[in-house]
């Protein structure tokens, strides 16, 4: 069964049967009510014929008392000790014998008669010859029976005129909840057909649960949608920078087959060049493998840790490496709260990407601020022009003129960098000046 059908049935079935079921409960209460009242008048009757018999001296004008409190409808009948009938007098022949089983101890019976229902009392009296009788007093409820019919009637009436509201409210909720499930399962099935991110229209900007759904789950699919774009261009990025250091290696080897027996220069060129590039692939497929870490979801593990000593772990190596002059401006320790091992890894693209693109020395300080601790790396060397200054963090990207430079550089340091420095909470922000050289300050939070 259908969700919107379930609802629908289930909420209308509940309501009706609790709807029939107060309507029995306030019947049976009103009949009960009504017999009540039928025995109070009937007792306040026979107490007024008892008060009357007692005044009586014979026997004989008892008779003309019974049938003056005969109840419109009704019998009185006397019984003796034994049970036998001294006097009968009724209104209807045979309603007399009605009400045979009503003993003072129970206050009222209700049998039947002629298809009506008639209530009995009886009550001990002491009778003009000094006996000790039972008086019995029987009423038809003709009315009662009358406005029962009517309440009856009533009840079906106004269950049938609720059910139609209620019929309807549960329609419309059914379609209220539904609506949006139905929508969702549309989406995903085109979404598996196309193959595509498909959205869905029309979102309402409702606060309940199903707007918020239909909201997350169009927040969802275009998160989906940008992670597959990045990682299918990633890829198609990463292939294409692939093919040049291969076509490369390709044509030395070739060269080397051809001409390589009989010149030697031919050999060197050949083999520094193929090596040049294969060391170039191994840094490339090094750093994508990192990014492929980095973009998932990775832990990083907070602790306290000095950046100064950092900054010097991370200058050493180039310092040894490559004889260069790198300078550090840090007045004491600056502990903060961060990832060491990834702080590390940042400060050595930056200072890698000085070294690669200047001659001069590199310059390094370290300001403890309030709230934050500034690195900076400056470097004199040729600078990045304005234009490639917004997309020196995309993955790939690189200046025009360092794409033909065989130093290596694979465009994919500095987008490294800025994941690092997102995950950390870190701020990383650039300047630079043709010519003039490059400033790269990281905003690192104590905290
Ligand atoms: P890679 O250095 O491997 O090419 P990066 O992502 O680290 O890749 O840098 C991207 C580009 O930004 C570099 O190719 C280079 O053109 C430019 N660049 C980065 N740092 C500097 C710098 N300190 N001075 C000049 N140019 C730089």
């Amino acid at each position: 069964m259908k969700l919107k059908k379930k609802i629908y049935v289930f909420s209308t079935l509940l309501m009706f049967i609790l709807l029939v079921l107060a309507n029995i409960l306030i019947y049976f209460l009103f009949e009960r009510m009504s017999h009540n009242t039928e025995y109070e008048q009937l007792i306040g009757r026979a107490k007024e014929l008892t008060s009357a018999l007692s005044k009586l001296e014979t026997e004989m004008d008892a008779d003309i008392l019974l049938r003056a409190f005969i109840p419109a409808n009704g019998a009185i009948s006397i019984v003796d000790s034994n049970n036998k009938p001294l006097i009968n007098v009724q209104s209807l022949a045979g309603l007399g014998k009605v009400g045979g089983d009503v003993s003072p101890s129970n206050s009222y019976t209700i049998d039947r008669f002629e298809g009506t229902e008639a209530l009995s009392i009886s009550m001990p009296i002491i009778w003009p010859t000094g006996e000790v009788v039972t008086m019995r007093m029987t009423q038809l409820l003709t009315d009662v029976e009358k406005n029962m019919q009517v309440l009856k009637y009533v009840l079906i009436g106004v269950t049938t005129f609720a059910m139609i509201p209620i019929t309807l409210s549960s329609m419309t909720l059914g379609r209220i909840v539904t609506q949006p499930i139905e929508n969702l399962i549309r989406a995903m099935d085109r979404s598996r057909q196309s193959g595509t991110y498909e959205k869905l229209t029309g979102v309402v900007n409702g606060n309940d649960e199903l707007a918020k759904m239909e909201r997350t789950f169009n927040e969802m699919m275009e998160q989906l949608e940008q992670n597959y774009m990045k990682q299918e261009q990633f890829v198609s990025n990463a292939s294409h920078e692939l093919k040049t250091p291969l076509t490369v290696i390709e044509s030395y080897s070739r060269l080397l087959a051809r001409r390589g027996f009989e010149n030697r220069e031919v050999v060197d060129e050949a083999l520094n060049a193929i090596i040049s590039e294969t060391g170039r692939m191994k840094e490339m497929i090094a750093q994508m493998l990192e990014l492929a870490k980095s973009s998932g979801s990775e832990l990083f593990e907070f602790a306290e840790v000095d950046l100064t000593q950092l900054l010097e772990a991370a200058v050493k190596p180039l310092r040894q490496a490559y004889g260069r002059d790198i300078v550090i401006e840090a007045a004491g320790p600056a502990i903060v709260e961060t990832d060491g091992k990834f702080v590390k890894q940042l400060l050595f693209i930056l200072l890698d990407n000085a070294r690669k693109y200047s001659d001069r020395e590199i310059f390094t300080s370290i300001v403890d601020k309030e709230s934050e601790v500034e690195v900076t790396v400056k470097d004199f060397g040729k600078g990045i022009p304005q234009a490639d200054l917004p997309h020196i963090f995309d993955r790939f990207y690189r200046v025009e003129s360092d794409r033909s430079r065989k130093t290596g550089g694979t465009g994919l340091g500095l987008s490294i960098a800025k994941e690092i420095a997102d995950g950390l909470g870190a701020a990383l922000t650039i300047e630079s000046v043709v010519d003039m050289g490059t400033v790269i300050r990281v905003l690192i939070p104590k905290r």
